[in-house]
């Protein structure tokens, strides 16, 4: 430990096997990293053009229709730049004239800052909610796409994946960066299910995926159409290629991405996906978080210094837990002394700037790791 260690020591056997709880990126497991390392020798460092680099893509595809069970006309699209850069590529491609966002915290407001930047769209609706609770879409005359988060990471709530009544004709884009893989979803209750490798894919950042239905796809190919068809057809809006769904989706239906990729991304992202589908998918999935959970949440309703930030039970996450501390028990002390002992990334959404801890419980974390940090964190408590 270093000079400044925290005065308190956590005892050998109370700790977690692994020591990883962040959100994003998340634990990675070691198996992961091994197939990472055999792949070095013979993947890595290869054309993504030629057919091994291919396959690769393939797998991921293929392990995707199968985790989320996707109906056939779905489609999985991937490219580069993860969640973030597919909120431009929706405002460029997806929304036609106008958006509706129901935001609850950070990420949700993030894509709703998106399409209020684009000129060409008008301003979205924007429907929020206290950090904390969850807001949910409703139909609006005039709205032509319908985004919410499934799970905003920020503040550890989620929302039921249902698309709004009355709605018919629009999209309902839903972002499920740190859901997907970790929470139970009808992807037939979405245009667009899209999510970065980082959190329950237990991968590194980098990509972004979408499970996306004839309609999205149709909807993008006719507003990317740049000039007037020769029918006379009127033209659509400039899509810079780099933002272009279209062009993305070319690419994957050939099991590529429209620049090259992050290989080692793909690797521990395949073999996630593989390994979730080896255990029962996401049902095996979404029950492994859900132990989790109801052991974090417990936990913390059980002690007289902690609670559950998220007041209704049912829109508590299962896979990002967060649980508020007592203003006498300093947040910033436990976290430091869980990182003097390797375990780390407890840290809240440092924008919330609440006195709370905040949990990733994506399928690659042990439930019985879990139950260890929770003692870890009594431990520290009672000593501080
Ligand atoms: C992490 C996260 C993002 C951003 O993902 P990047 O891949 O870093 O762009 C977006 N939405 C949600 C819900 C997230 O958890």
């Amino acid at each position: 430990m270093t000079a400044d260690a925290p005065l308190v020591r956590i005892p050998a056997d109370l700790l977690p096997r692994d020591g990883r709880f962040g959100c994003g990126p998340s634990k990675v497991r070691p198996e992961q990293v091994d197939a990472l390392s055999a792949a070095g020798r013979t993947l890595l460092g290869t054309s993504h053009r030629q057919a091994p680099v291919r396959a690769l893509v393939g797998r991921v595809r293929a392990g995707l229709r199968a985790l989320f069970d996707l109906p056939a006309d779905h489609e999985v699209v991937l490219g580069n730049g993860g969640s973030t850069m597919f909120w431009d590529v929706a405002a460029a491609c997806l929304v036609e004239r106008r958006a509706q966002h129901a935001t609850f915290g950070e990420f949700g407001a993030k894509f709703a800052a998106a399409t209020t930047g684009a000129p060409f769209l008008l301003d979205p609706d924007v429907r929020t909610a206290a950090p904390g609770s969850v807001a949910l879409p409703v139909a609006v005359e005039g709205v032509d796409a319908y985004a919410w988060p499934h799970n905003e990471t920020s503040t550890g709530a989620m929302a039921p994946v249902v698309r709004p009544a009355g709605t018919e004709g629009a999209l309902a884009l839903v972002d499920a960066t740190s859901a997907a893989g970790g929470l139970a979803v009808d992807v037939r209750e979405t245009d667009v299910y899209y999510f970065a490798p980082q959190k329950s894919f237990a991968s590194d950042g980098g990509l972004w995926l979408a499970l996306a239905s004839p309609a999205a796809v149709e909807r993008a190919a006719r507003l990317e159409r740049d000039r007037p068809g020769a029918d006379g057809t009127p033209g659509g809006r400039w899509v810079p290629g780099s933002l272009s769904f279209t062009a993305a989706l070319t690419n994957s239906r050939a099991d590529q991405t429209l620049n090259t990729p992050a290989i080692g991304t793909l690797v521990l992202l395949a073999e996630q996906v593989e390994w979730l589908l080896d255990r029962g998918g996401l049902a095996w999935a979404a029950a492994r978080t859900a132990a989790s959970a109801a052991h974090l949440y417990g936990w913390a309703e059980s002690r007289p210094w902690a609670a559950p930030f998220v007041a209704d039970p049912a829109h508590r996450s299962t896979v990002v837990g967060t649980v508020d501390l007592d203003p006498a028990v300093p947040a910033a002390a436990v976290i430091a002394t869980l990182r003097a002992h390797g375990v780390v990334d407890v840290d809240p959404y440092r924008k919330l700037g609440r006195n709370q801890l905040r949990v990733g419980m994506f399928p690659a974390v042990d439930p019985e790791d879990v139950r260890a940090l929770t003692a870890c964190v009594d431990h520290v408590v009672d000593h501080l």
